[in-house]
């Protein structure tokens, strides 16, 4: 378990909703704790190297699809947060199950977090350091590493795509 998961507060009957990467570390015992999968992230994983350990424990698994009317509200919300652009299919369908079923999304992703602090959504990450509030972004280059202060569709200097990272206080 997440170091994270064992001083959360006030937990109560909120169902953990993890994200592919969540699942992926090992961190989340989807047998024994209280799990829901959207179905995007079944799908992920019975792609991956891990798709057999999840075929073999499907059966016992809580799976759900998000109701429209949940997508509708995410793509809104990401949409005023500005993380729409960064956020996958999959993303958006955890998002979208967690809010339908006062789920706690399990996710080290910035935007999702993002999104979750801004929908009243509760969330954990599972490695690094959740966010407490919403972030500043900055953006850096994948070929070469330039950080700009602006979003671009590629680096000016190596015309590889430019992503983003959050800027905290006290690093960087
Ligand atoms: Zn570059």
């Amino acid at each position: 378990m997440c170091p994270s998961m064992n001083d959360n507060q006030d937990q109560g009957s909120s169902p953990y909703v993890p994200d592919t990467s969540a699942i992926l570390t090992g961190k989340i015992d989807l047998l024994s704790m209280d799990c829901v999968l959207p179905s995007g992230v079944v799908g992920e994983i019975k792609k991956g190297r891990m798709g057999r350990i999840m075929e073999n424990t499907a059966m016992s698994l809580r799976i759900m699809s998000p109701k429209k009317i949940f997508m509708e509200k995410i793509t809104s919300a990401a949409r005023n947060t500005g993380d729409l652009p960064y956020l996958s299919q999959v993303d958006m369908e955890i998002l979208a199950v967690a809010m339908e079923i006062h789920g706690t999304v399990v996710s080290d992703d910035y935007s999702m977090q993002n999104v979750c602090s801004s929908s009243g959504i509760k969330f954990m990450g599972c490695g690094i350091e959740s966010i407490t509030k919403n972030i500043k972004w900055g953006y850096v280059c994948k070929g070469c590493g330039s950080k700009f202060d602006k979003v671009d569709a590629s680096c000016r200097i190596c015309g590889h795509k430019i992503t983003r990272y959050p800027i905290r206080q006290g690093k960087l």
